[in-house]
């Protein structure tokens, strides 16, 4: 039997869907997979000088098989690697399926473990990308800033993990610039382009500085592993990479400070609980129509008995700022510092929310700053008191003051931060994803912006997650500053 060497044509290097419409012919007609030759169209392969039959890719015919889920799946991310032969892998592996409807679970066998390794590649090719792509600022088309990045992928990942920038990223402007295709999102539309130079991404900004110091300031000596930190971000990727610069002499400096941090005494609250009979009912005394002003408001709050939380609590922590401010952040509740200091936001969350501020150019001397809760909740634990989520009802109870809050300043936008923020503003629970960064109406004159809080940026281990969520972070601030500023 003389066999003819089968060309197929994809249209580029992921045209998944090219692929499965060739082969989904050829193996109805048990074409062998020794006579089928995948090229790309536009890319140089040597064919070897084969006499060659092409066909390419039709678009417009409908599937004649249905493959086999598991292959699918597998194949949706291995076509996406950069060997050659994938191609070919995949059709052999769909020819040889027919005869052997087992094959995928044949570890041994060669082509099956070709074909994970390249998935495997693949997924972690993409999941680099999303943990290092790192943003630079750049001025924007009106004066709005734009954000570049620059990263080079191993294989042709860059049209399956645009989706993930889109999501986290979407009230920027920004583009992904790599050897291969560049991604380009404008706030509505994301387009695919050609391939760039690493000269044509900017080599830093002004913001990395900040980033530099914030990352310093996050960096916990006491949990570095080197081993899994080199892991996870190899360092073929460390020259795009801000805090790169910074990661040899913090983690050669890492174990004095973890011991210094294991030496140094636990924080404990230097205050006793304030005498609970000087309240004249659990409201604190006035009723709200007596509260006239921020002063007075904090004053009656001091002997709130409102709910369990005030019996273990240094003080209360009542909101601080101007009565003027048109902006409004609302956090959880105080912690450990908050408490002792009887201001708000000035621990490790201020520190994270004080960076962001700054680095969106708000100040906070201009906002008002308060809790949904007004006393810390806590567990002691030998001398150490380890923060504890409020729960909804003292939530709901502590909305009292948040409300005579928002009566008395009347912020036009109001920034919850976190879950139990929002619940606080508006009455009800709420997942943040959905809403995140949009600024939703209240009433006719108030706003709310929900995102998240400061301090999961702080829980996150992964550095790279954190880096990626202090700039989703960053954007929602933005997002309430330009709002802000658009109604001045
Ligand atoms: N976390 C908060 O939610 N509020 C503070 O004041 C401090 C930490």
């Amino acid at each position: 039997m003389i066999s003819r060497t089968v060309r197929i044509e994809l249209k580029s290097p992921v045209d998944a869907d090219g692929f499965w419409r060739a082969v989904s012919s050829l193996a109805e007609s048990r074409v062998s997979p020794d006579d089928v030759v995948f090229e790309v169209a536009g890319s140089t392969r040597d064919l070897f000088g084969v006499a060659a039959e092409t066909m390419p890719a039709a678009h417009d015919v409908p599937l004649d098989i249905q493959p086999p889920a598991a292959l699918k799946t597998l194949l949706a991310k291995a076509l996406l690697h950069s060997d050659p032969e994938r191609f070919n892998l995949g059709y052999r592996l769909l020819y040889r399926l027919k005869a052997s409807p087992h094959l995928l679970s044949i570890a041994s066998d060669r082509d099956v473990a070709r074909v994970r390794d390249m998935e495997k590649a693949v997924r972690r090719d993409m999941h680099k990308m999303t943990a290092f792509v790192r943003f630079r600022e750049i001025a924007g088309p009106a004066g709005r800033p734009a954000f570049v990045a620059w990263f080079e992928p191993d294989h042709h990942i860059v049209e399956a993990t645009a989706p993930f920038f889109v999501r986290r990223f979407s009230n920027m402007h920004w583009s992904i610039l790599t050897p291969r295709k560049s991604a380009h999102w404008n706030g509505e539309t994301l387009v695919i382009g050609d391939g760039a130079r690493l000269g044509d991404a900017p080599a830093g900004d002004p913001v990395e500085e900040i980033w530099r110091t914030y990352y310093a300031n996050i960096f916990n000596p006491a949990r570095l592993k080197v081993k899994a930190m080199q892991t996870e971000m190899p360092k073929k990727y460390w020259r795009n990479l801000p805090e790169a610069s910074l990661i040899e002499p913090l983690v050669k400096a890492a174990r004095a400070r973890a011991s210094a941090m294991i030496a140094a005494p636990p924080t404990v609250s230097r205050r006793p609980p304030p005498p609970a009979a000087a309240n004249k009912n659990l409201s604190g005394g006035d009723s709200v129509e007596q509260i006239t002003t921020l002063p007075g408001l904090a004053e009656t709050e001091a002997h709130c008995q409102r709910c369990p939380l005030y019996a273990n609590a240094t003080q209360v922590v009542p909101g601080e700022g101007q009565a003027s401010a048109r902006l409004m952040f609302v956090g959880e509740q105080p912690g450990d510092q908050e408490d002792i200091e009887g201001r708000p936001f000035v621990g490790p969350a201020g520190k994270v929310l004080q960076s962001a501020l700054e680095r969106c150019g708000i100040d906070r001397e201009d906002c008002f700053v308060t809790n949904a809760v007004k006393h810390f909740k806590y567990e002691p634990r030998g001398k150490r008191r380890l923060h504890k989520k409020p729960n909804n009802s003292e939530i709901d109870i502590c909305r009292w003051w948040l409300d005579i809050e928002r009566k008395l300043v009347q912020p036009e936008l109001i920034v919850a931060l976190g879950a139990t923020a929002a619940r606080g503003v508006l009455g009800k629970s709420v997942t943040i994803g959905p809403i995140r960064g949009k600024v939703l109406p209240l009433s006719s004159s108030e706003h709310v912006l929900v995102t998240v809080h400061p301090s999961y940026l702080l829980r996150i281990v992964d550095e790279e997650q954190k880096k990626t969520e202090w700039r989703a972070f960053l954007a929602d601030l933005l997002v309430a500053k330009s709002w802000i500023e658009a109604r001045a």
